[in-house]
């Protein structure tokens, strides 16, 4: 029997078979066969996840050599790339035909399916997460039938699988509404963390990226802001914090301390009063807790189960070392994060329960609706989806 882990080796697994998938035949025939064989079947993109998505089925389908943009339009600024593709493959490929991501997570190690599955994102009140950017996609399907959804042709799988949580089928690419090429400089700053959420509304607001980290019994925020610029790149590329480069080299970072992660998105509104309790929390109850807190912006969009659906959202991220205990920890940030009507990141850890989250997401019924429509036996659901299906 294979064993899977994922990224920070928390979560692991031993599938019956760990199938690469090399061309969208092999994933329609993969998808197929699992049905027939009553197999649940789950894919896999770079396993930084750190949610249950991944384990516990019977297959686990590697896709990441389905890689490479396919086909791009430079007047429309959409790309078709393969759902394997990696975020760190996707730059330089579309820069080179003018084309951009407007905005990407902290680091770019995800693959493009399995960011969108769960709503990934990076910061900045005027960017949505990528799910948003999805436009199209060619799914692999339990009945072994591939099908493209688009907001003309087959809208409702195309809406509801924007954000899909791996449990529509093997997406096998994905059009993306890209932006033209942009350069930004990068800057960081230290700063007191009450002046920091004093002077939020401001630095959110005068800069396209703002976020900041901060460190557990220290006063100190670091705050990052990183904008627009006409500068040309400078090489070799400064460190974080200082460079000025293509977005695709100054947006992603090095993260390579495993870890555990919850992140909660809250209204914008009510950030800096979520922050200040989760600050209180970590000076008071858990003194012990070395890792940051990060605090992101998120512009509200219409994807379904989008932790920002309608609503402009602030992100609050927790982190734990993976070799010590998180659960007391991160359970006492989830009741503060409930008590300011927060959504769980699908791809981090959360304790709740599929009622709680259908309560949270107002197209919760619809979504599974879609589902179900496309995958009556369940061959897409492992147990932690099994868990939260209405
Ligand atoms: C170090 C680190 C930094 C991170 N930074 C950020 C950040 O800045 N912002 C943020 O929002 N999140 C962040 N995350 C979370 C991460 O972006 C998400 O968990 C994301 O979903 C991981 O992508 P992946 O390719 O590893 O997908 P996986 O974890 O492998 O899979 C995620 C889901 O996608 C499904 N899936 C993957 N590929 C396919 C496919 N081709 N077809 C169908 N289903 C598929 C899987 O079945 C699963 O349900 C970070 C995680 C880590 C470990």
């Amino acid at each position: 029997m294979p064993t899977w882990q994922n990224w920070s080796g928390r979560l692991t697994s031993k599938p019956e078979q760990l199938s690469f998938i090399y061309s969208e035949e092999q994933a329609a025939a993969l998808a197929l066969a699992s049905t027939k064989a009553g197999q649940s079947l789950r894919a896999v993109g770079a396993g930084h996840s750190h949610k249950e998505l991944v384990v516990d089925g019977d297959v686990i389908a590697d896709l990441q050599a389905l890689s490479g943009v396919i086909s791009m339009d430079a007047q429309r600024l959409t790309a078709w790339v393969a759902g394997g593709t990696k975020i760190f493959a996707l730059g330089a490929a579309l820069h080179r035909h003018g084309l951009a991501l407007p905005n990407q997570g902290d680091i770019d190690q995800q693959s493009i399916s399995g960011a969108t599955a769960t709503g990934t994102h990076g910061t900045g009140t005027s960017l949505q997460n990528l799910s948003s950017r999805v436009i199209g996609a060619r799914i692999a399907l339990a009945s072994g039938e591939i099908v493209e959804c688009s907001p003309s042709h087959n809208s409702e799988l195309w809406q509801a699988s924007r954000l899909h949580l791996g449990a529509f089928g093997l997406v096998v690419a994905l059009q993306l509404q890209c932006v033209a090429s942009y350069r930004l400089q990068e800057q960081i700053q230290k700063l007191p963390l009450n002046a920091a959420l004093d002077d939020l509304d401001d630095l959110v607001t005068n800069n396209r990226h703002c976020e900041f980290f901060w460190y557990p019994q220290s006063d100190i925020a670091n705050l990052k802001t990183i904008n627009p610029t006409d500068a040309a790149a400078q090489y070799p590329l400064a460190g974080e914090g200082e460079r000025c480069g293509w977005n695709f080299e100054v947006l992603p970072n090095h993260r390579p301390h495993l870890h555990t992660e919850m992140e909660y998105s809250v209204r914008a509104s009510q950030g800096p009063e979520c922050m200040r309790a989760i600050q209180s929390l970590l000076n008071d109850t858990f003194t012990d807790v070395r890792w940051p807190v990060e605090y992101r912006t998120l512009a509200a969009d219409d994807v379904w189960l989008s932790t920002a659906y309608q609503r402009d959202t602030v992100t609050i991220s927790v982190h734990q070392d993976v070799n010590l205990p998180d659960g007391d920890y991160y359970r006492a940030c989830e009741e503060i994060f409930l008590d300011f009507d927060g959504r769980p990141h699908w791809g981090k850890a959360n304790y709740l329960t599929g009622e709680q989250l259908a309560k949270q997401h107002a197209r919760w019924d619809d979504w599974w609706r879609v589902r179900d429509g496309v995958d009556p036996k369940g061959t897409f659901l492992n147990p932690y989806m099994r868990s939260i299906r209405p």
